[in-house]
């Protein structure tokens, strides 16, 4: 594979190109927002100038990255010519259902098909097409740029050839890839969230604060952000539909997402996106603030 696709420059599009970039892929970046393909190329430039900042690349690599870049804002053109599509738009069916539709029709047939969804089932995703057997999951983690793992997850009818090309291509790009079966959530989410809407349950009975929570399973797990932290950094919005992901998927009540994430996710209290969340954040501090509502 010399030549990639990226559909979805947001968050985590932008670091899957800046990654694949750096790697010597051609990579053309698809959005139908101009402005968010203006802003990934500017955030791709700024985590390319810390790296060389840390000296970690060179001016030249930085220089090459940039120019492997190409942005389109409509799939036919960008998807042209490319080995594989890595799919990052945002965590919608009916869009992404759409978006493999539109793929299916303008990849080439041997064109393999990957979405870096966090919760839809790629057996679904792939049944939209008629190509089931190219299509994977291949799920970064953020940021992508510094995250090792890539979940690779297998739909009901994904080939086994196109499993072995996405394992070695994740290696390519310094990853290491663990390969999983599509089942709701798969292993990333589904061992996660639990553990996340535990800790919210935690705070709602009153078993302790969000400092304390947070505390117990940093120090005592030796995780490096406590769960409290990483669901505002994740976002309660993502974290609430992928337990109801799991909710659904699996029709046991274990996954039920707690009230207090439902009444925050109601009322706009996002985590770090919103500005607060169980933190309060504010713009230029590195201070973790518990939000007044929880002190
Ligand atoms: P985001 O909202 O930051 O970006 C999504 C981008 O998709 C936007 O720029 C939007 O304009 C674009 N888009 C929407 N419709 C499109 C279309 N039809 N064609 C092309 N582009 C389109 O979202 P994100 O956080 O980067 O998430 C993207 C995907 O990655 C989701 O499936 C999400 O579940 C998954 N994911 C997210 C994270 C995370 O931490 N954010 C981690 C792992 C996986």
């Amino acid at each position: 594979m010399q030549k990639i696709a990226v559909i979805g420059a947001g968050t985590m599009g932008n670091g899957i190109a800046h990654v694949f970039a750096q790697n010597g892929y051609a990579v053309n970046l698809i959005d139908v927002s101009a402005a968010a393909l203006e802003k990934a190329v500017q955030t791709i430039t700024k985590n390319l100038d810390r790296q060389l900042a840390k000296e970690s690349i060179t001016a030249a690599i930085k220089n090459e990255t940039l120019q492997h870049i190409t942005t389109y804002t409509d799939i036919p053109s960008g998807v042209k010519e490319v080995q594989l599509v890595v799919e990052a738009a945002t965590e919608n069916v009916t869009l992404k259902l759409k978006i493999f539709q539109e793929l299916d029709q303008h990849a080439a047939p041997d064109t393999i098909l990957a979405t870096n969804t966090s919760s839809i089932s790629i057996t679904r995703i792939a049944a939209a097409t008629k190509r089931p057997g190219q299509v994977i999951g291949m799920h970064f983690m953020n940021p992508v740029p510094v995250m090792k793992l890539v979940e690779i997850i297998n739909g009901y009818a994904t080939e086994k050839s196109v499993t072995t090309a996405i394992v070695a291509l994740s290696e390519k790009l310094g990853k290491v890839p663990c390969v999983v079966n599509d089942y709701p959530g798969f292993i990333a989410n589904r061992i996660l969230m639990p553990m996340i809407n535990e800790a919210i349950c935690s705070l709602y009975e009153g078993v302790a604060g969000v400092n304390e929570i947070d505390t117990v399973m940093k120090l005592g797990m030796a995780h490096p952000m406590g769960p409290l932290q990483l669901a505002d950094f994740i976002g309660l919005d993502v974290c609430l539909s992928i337990l109801q992901v799991l909710h659904d998927g699996f029709g046991n009540p274990k996954y039920a997402p707690c009230p207090l994430l439902v009444n925050m996710v109601t009322a706009g209290y996002l985590g770090v996106k919103s500005g607060e969340g169980f933190y309060k954040y504010t713009a230029g501090s590195k201070d973790l603030v518990v939000s007044q509502r929880f002190l």
